[in-house]
């Protein structure tokens, strides 16, 4: 292809409910019009302070170090395991599935010692298995995910949190899928570092981190006795920048913050109570349609993740083909299964304005009609009767 070739940027319209990114609001997609500011505008500086503060709403922490680190979610990882880990300490990962694998190979590159807690895909870690391993490892760290993508887990908090305080080491915790659509409630918790995505349940482009980490975390990033092993992701530098210093660090991605802004301020308007309980209600009522379809959910009802549905291929299904006619006829993405769940099962996102009604009805009719070109035996019809009981049961 020669540069003579190549017309301007076009783009389908796509409704996104894969494993992230989501569809995006389209108040934010306006908002990354915006024109620039320069990064130490006075203007600027004030979106700044506002984004902190609705960080903090929505991690629902008081933390004074809260802000959005200038990368995608698996920056906001190694921000939050590089500032904590020095070369030789001991580091608890437990790993029920993919980003777990991957929080394990940054310690090993932040020169952590690695120790891991490993269990099946689809299931979560048992707090007594933190307990067993913390005895024997004395790790100062421990890293878990919230909000498994790859698998669709929603891993409890309470138990594992008590553990590893009595121990007295740090918690740290992946949100980038539950951040904005299941609680996750840092202070509640008592998270001590813990990092999301602007991509998920936020409903925004990604290119940011929201992170925040407790007192405690700060103490122990302060008490360093090396340096910090990432330039670009020194918090001590970050916060000379976001914090009363205004130092230039790195140019913040003035868009990505407006766009963070809008998506931010959207959710507060709706109240955080309302936005879980929407994620929560479109998940069952995604379900109720599947399972009427005749096909089955991967992860136990307990612990499954509102924003994300893993749900198990039915035998004779091709399940690419069915993708393929997802996107193709009906501009819908869903994700295929990842690691050691590839082949077995589609990931569904319902994540912020994608987990809407009017999506969902759209979604079912769709899996519907790629399913019968498999020659899939179902009714018509009955998934979407099935999802409009869940409404109806609610009102
Ligand atoms: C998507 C995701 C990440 C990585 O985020 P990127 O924005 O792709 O870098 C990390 N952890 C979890 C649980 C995720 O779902």
């Amino acid at each position: 292809m020669a540069v003579d070739d190549i017309g301007p940027l076009r783009i389908s319209d796509r409704y996104l409910h894969g494993p992230g990114p989501s569809s995006v609001y389209p108040s934010v997609l306006e908002a990354l019009g915006t024109p620039l500011l320069g990064h130490l505008d006075p203007e600027f500086l004030n979106v700044m302070e506002e984004v902190k503060v609705f960080l903090r709403y929505v991690f629902e922490t008081e933390n004074e170090f809260t802000l959005p680190i200038s990368g995608t979610g698996s920056a906001g990882m190694e921000a939050a395991l590089f500032n904590v880990i020095e070369p030789g300490d001991n580091v608890l990962i437990c790993t029920n599935g993919y980003f777990g694998t991957r929080m394990a190979e940054m310690v090993r590159r932040c020169g952590g010692v690695l120790n891991e807690i490993t269990v099946p895909w689809g299931t979560i870690i048992d707090p007594d298995d933190v307990a067993a391993a913390l005895q024997d490892t004395r790790a100062k760290v421990v890293g878990i995910v919230q909000a498994e993508t790859s698998t669709g887990v929603l891993q409890p908090l309470d138990d594992i949190s008590r553990i590893v305080h009595e121990q007295g080491a740090l918690l740290l915790v992946d949100a980038v899928t539950s951040l904005g659509g299941v609680p996750v409630e840092v202070d509640k918790h008592q998270i001590d570092v813990c990092y999301s995505g602007t991509q998920k349940c936020l409903s925004c482009p990604p290119g940011l981190a929201p992170i925040t980490f407790s007192p405690t975390a700060m103490d122990t990033v302060k008490q360093r006795k090396s340096v910090v092993q990432s330039w670009y992701l020194d918090l001590g530098l970050l916060m000379s920048y976001w914090g009363q210093e205004r130092v230039y660090h790195h140019t913040a991605p003035i868009s990505m913050n407006y766009a963070l802004h809008e998506a931010l301020y959207l959710i507060a308007q709706e109240g955080l109570e309302a936005c879980y309980a929407r994620h929560r209600q479109n998940q069952q009522a995604l379900i109720a349609g599947l399972e009427a379809m005749g096909l089955a959910p991967l992860v136990a009802p307990e612990y499954r993740l509102p924003s994300l549905t893993t749900v198990r291929i039915p035998e004779g299904v091709d399940e690419a083909a069915v993708r393929s006619h997802l996107l193709h006829r009906h501009k819908i993405e869903i994700g295929s299964g990842l690691g050691e769940l590839k082949g077995q099962v589609w990931r569904i996102g319902l994540m912020g304005y994608s987990s809407r009604r009017e999506a969902l009805e759209r979604l079912l009719g769709a899996i519907e009609d790629a399913l019968c070109q498999q020659a899939f035996p179902l009714k018509r019809g009955e998934a979407l009767s099935a999802m409009s009981g869940v409404y109806a049961a609610a009102r």
